[in-house]
């Protein structure tokens, strides 16, 4: 502590935005964080804006224009650098290179590679902010291999994001006056590449600024070898802001907060963000609005129900992709079930909320055994929450919680017929656990036997072949002890 001597630079940073677009408490919306932004900078025109990935997917806002629309508001709030998040790559990444280019900021990162071993993006870029030269290093989560549908990140890698910062450290270092990495690793114990292992094991960084986990950090935390960690939550609930005094080619002092909605209560949000925004929200309206279909009950699609048990929605889903490729059994993952739909009128946007990532229904043919072993895949963390939980259909089954894994799952039946290890089944699902998403490894060595388009529209027409929803839970999914 104590006041820091030489230039002062600002660097404010959002992580996680997942195209909250609007405001909806306590999540301030584009429009208010780019007045926060304004705000900083007409305080200190040194003053850089960065984001730490995630950005680009989450809302419909999003996903109609498979990621333009936030990509156009942050150009519109002068965003001057970011990290791709594994969310980043749901459009595909031909189609993250598209809204790259559409950037008039570069997308960077040193740890995403073609198999060829070079990169996809700059690994870094030097900025100069007042005569300061601050050097900005992105790195991406490696989780971003299985957290996303294998075919988007097809043909690429992920390397180790500490050997990459330990080069690239190395490199810059002497050069620049500031070294920050821009980090989309996060910092939960599941993950093996945390922003604490990398400033641990590298050495040379000032500020490590961080998104992944949706860590809250109120005023950073200081960590091995004096780097300064930030993190800006999630949803536009906070923006970050750090300062850093520098003399003589040094950090002479570092402090990082965090302005949330009550602090900017009485900051005004930017106009014309919230003109943009608003001219997108008016396009995709009529689309959004289009009423699908009516429900008499709400369809269940919360995150710590859809994946820890069977849902009125995760059984309609099911049936749905059953009914649409004519298979024996479906199943489908829990975690691609991103969102509830209230009872009443359902749209077209309620819809793409709870299906938002374009995926398609695929059948495989596939033996008795395999599915035996999807479900175990599926209840492997059961009862705790996971996305690879199954929602089926076609199928019931039990699980024995208290049974090792492996073997929890027993009484299936096909039909009224018990499953039989050694026939072969036709088997709807999604193409992300198809080619093995959530670990349903034993999906994947299958070829796709056919194919029956999007799995919204699947949900879409289902619903309205049944005329008024009015789906209960029917217990084809249920606990009970291996006899
Ligand atoms: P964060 O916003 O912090 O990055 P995350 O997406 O990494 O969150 P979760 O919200 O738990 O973490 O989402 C991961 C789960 O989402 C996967 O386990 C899987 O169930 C589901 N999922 C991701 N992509 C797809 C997809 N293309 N199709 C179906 N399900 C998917
Ligand atoms: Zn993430």
């Amino acid at each position: 502590s104590g006041t820091g001597t030489g230039k002062h630079i600002t660097i404010l940073h959002t992580n996680d935005m997942h195209a909250r677009a609007v405001e909806q408490s306590p999540a301030m919306g584009f429009a208010k964080v780019a007045g926060i932004v304004d705000k900083y900078r007409s305080q200190n025109p040194n003053t850089l804006l960065l984001d730490a990935g995630d950005a680009v997917h989450g809302t419909t806002f999003a996903t109609l224009v498979r990621g333009e629309s936030v990509v156009k508001v942050m150009n519109e709030m002068g965003y001057q650098a970011m990290v791709p998040g594994n969310h980043e790559f749901n459009y595909g990444s031909d189609r993250l290179l598209e809204l790259a280019k559409m950037m008039k900021f570069p997308m960077l990162s040193a740890n995403v590679k073609k198999k060829d071993g070079t990169r996809l993006f700059e690994p870094y870029v030097i900025k100069e902010v007042d005569g300061v030269k601050v050097g900005i290093i992105a790195l991406t989560t490696p989780e971003t291999m299985y957290k996303t549908n294998p075919k988007n990140v097809e043909g690429l890698e992920i390397t180790d994001p500490s050997a990459e910062a330990k080069t690239l450290v190395n490199e810059i270092r002497s050069k620049v006056d500031v070294v920050v990495v821009l980090g989309h690793l996060g910092q939960d114990a599941s993950s093996t590449d945390t922003s604490f292992k990398v400033v641990k094991d590298v050495p040379g960084i000032d500020v490590f600024i961080d998104g992944h986990s949706h860590t809250v950090l109120k005023t950073g935390i200081v960590s091995e070898h004096g780097t300064l960690i930030a993190s800006a939550g999630e949803y536009t609930n906070y923006v970050g802001v750090i300062d850093l005094w520098i003399d003589g080619g040094k950090v002479t002092k570092k402090a990082a907060t965090l302005v949330d909605e009550t602090q900017a209560k009485e900051i005004k949000p930017n106009e014309k963000v919230a003109a943009l925004v608003s001219s997108i929200q008016k396009e995709q309206e009529p689309i959004l609005k289009e009423e699908v279909a009516n429900t008499a009950v709400l369809l269940e699609g919360k995150r710590e129900q859809v994946r820890a048990g069977e849902t009125n929605l995760g059984d309609l889903l099911a049936d749905a992709i059953r009914d649409v490729s004519k298979a024996d059994i479906a199943l489908t993952n829990g975690g691609g079930i991103r969102s509830s739909i209230e009872k009443g009128i359902v749209t077209k946007g309620d819809v793409i909320t709870v299906l938002p990532f374009g995926n398609q229904v695929v059948t495989l043919e596939i033996k008795g055994a395999d599915v035996l072993a999807a479900l175990e895949n599926g209840v492997r963390s059961y009862p705790e929450p996971s996305g690879g939980f199954p929602q089926v259909s076609g199928i019931t089954f039990k699980i024995d919680a208290a049974a090792p894994k492996g073997s929890r799952v027993h009484t299936v039946m096909v039909g009224n017929k018990a499953l039989d290890p050694a026939a072969t089944y036709t088997l709807a699902t999604n193409d992300f656990t198809a080619v093995g998403g959530d670990e349903y490894t034993m999906f994947a060595k299958y070829p796709v036997a056919g194919m029956y388009g999007a799995m919204d529209e699947a949900l879409i027409n289902y619903m309205q072949k049944l005329g008024a929803v009015n789906i209960q839970t029917d217990g084809r999914i249920s606990e009970g002890k291996t006899a």
